[in-house]
């Protein structure tokens, strides 16, 4: 007779049964939510809606659709694989095989841990490659969005492997020897690092790297700039630039960014929205970006970002001392040295890649949390570029917008309190107006 009594709900079971839960939880969510996306797009398929009949024509608002449908298919299919990765890596045994591997071939030190860090990003990057070259080649191709010649794919491949590998490395080399050497309060330290690292590189990004990837010119429209200009000043907003970027390189869809903070701020101008938006429009979408700076949007996105990865990085200080964190999730931690009498290898780097593939299972269901913030600041903005540049320009950018990225009018409702950043177009430009009235 089998001892039941032996049978008792570990730390390490509840973990393991947590987890497949939440995955799976997170699974059946994301299919039904596209199942209802899909259906929904589909029932709006056959007529413009209303609202939009005298601005968006009949084939624009069909190619919406079959795009947005297209890439909700593929999106489940992705989801599929990315779950059964995750369980490959986890509880199939994928990352404690790797390790031992590793522990095999280099011994136990910072040189194996690194090791572990660089072989599990080249193997997901692996994965995820068949899927990326799908989403450009084929399904960006088909909508006429894809402008990116195999060439400059590849080329974009390797500058950013070896781009991530040497600012990686050395911040994930630091952030193991504090692990290692920085006693208990090391997350706290580590987290300082974090956060400095991110600030560093919201200065550096705009000026060093991004021009690894596109070349940006000083906006040469002296009429446009001026008008630019004289939008900012009201606003009072300093900028150090105004570049235009080519967009078009890569892909026909468009966007206007600010990137940087304090006296680097600069704007950039994707090519492809000055094509496609009259100097009107691309003032009212400037205005739209210049609410967020207004509302500090940006600055509170980032204190919501530091104070969550304060949280993380405290957890991962405790999760990293329990043994049950490493067994419930399919590795054996080291707890004695490999020679008798030395120190057992240290679990460092393996605690770092098991909490950034555990957290997500369990804080997608906050997703419409940050959702819900995101799109109350999209009104927000709006309703501050509408008092600047009044209502009818914003509008008409915002409708031309949608048809050249083929964005869907008619989303499902649940899907969008799930999923949508922005409000969908029907209620932003009801809003307007609105606002426009009043
Ligand atoms: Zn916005």
């Amino acid at each position: 007779m089998p001892d039941t009594a032996s049978f008792a709900f570990t730390p390490s079971l509840l973990l393991t049964l947590a987890f497949a839960l939440a995955l799976t939880a997170g699974f059946v969510l994301k299919l039904w939510l596209a199942g209802r996306q899909l259906r929904q797009v589909a029932l709006g398929r056959a007529a413009v809606p209303t609202a939009f009949a005298d601005h968006i024509a009949l084939p624009a608002h069909q190619k919406a659709a079959d795009y947005t449908r297209a890439k909700l298919r593929f999106g489940v299919l992705e989801a599929a694989l990315g779950a059964v990765v995750l369980l490959g890596w986890t509880l199939l045994g994928g990352l404690d095989a790797l390790n031992q591997a590793l522990l095999w071939a280099l011994g136990a030190g910072m040189g194996q841990q690194l090791a572990l860090l660089a072989a599990f990003a080249l193997i997901s990057g692996l994965i995820d490659l068949p899927g990326t070259l799908y989403q450009t080649f084929v399904l960006e191709q088909r909508f006429g969005f894809n402008q990116t010649t195999p060439r400059l794919w590849l080329g974009d491949l390797v500058k950013s492997t070896l781009l991530g590998a040497l600012i990686g490395l050395p911040l994930a080399a630091a952030i193991l020897a504090l692990m290692a050497s920085a006693g208990q309060l090391w997350w706290l330290w580590a987290w300082a690092l974090w956060t400095g690292f991110n600030l560093l590189l919201m200065w550096v990004y705009p000026t060093f790297i991004a021009p690894f990837f596109n070349k940006f010119v000083p906006l040469q429209d002296e009429a446009l700039a001026a008008r630019v200009q004289a939008l900012m000043q009201r606003c009072g907003f300093a900028a150090k630039g105004l570049f235009v970027m080519d967009g078009s390189r890569r892909s026909a869809h468009a966007n206007a960014y600010f990137t940087g903070f304090g006296s680097a701020k600069r704007v950039v101008f994707f090519d492809t929205l000055l094509r496609q938006l009259s100097p009107e429009e691309v003032e009212a979408v400037l205005a739209h970006e210049l609410g967020h700076f207004h509302h500090r949007h940006i600055t509170k996105r980032m204190a919501a970002m530091f104070a969550l990865s304060l949280a993380g990085f405290a957890l991962l200080g405790w999760l990293s001392t329990q043994v049950w964190f490493y067994t419930g999730l399919g590795v054996q931690p080291g707890l004695v040295g490999l020679v008798p009498g030395a120190a057992a290898p240290p679990n460092d780097a393996l605690a770092l890649l098991l909490f950034l593939l555990a957290v997500p299972v369990f804080t997608v269901f906050l997703s419409p949390l940050f959702a819900q913030m995101s799109r109350a600041h999209e009104f927000q903005a709006d309703a501050y570029a509408v008092a600047q540049t009044g209502s009818g320009s914003l509008a008409s950018a915002l409708l031309k917008l949608y048809e050249d990225n083929a964005s869907t009018l008619t989303p499902d409702p649940v899907y969008v309190k799930f999923y949508y950043s922005h409000p969908p177009a029907v209620e932003r430009l009801a809003r307007m107006h609105a606002g426009a009235a009043a």
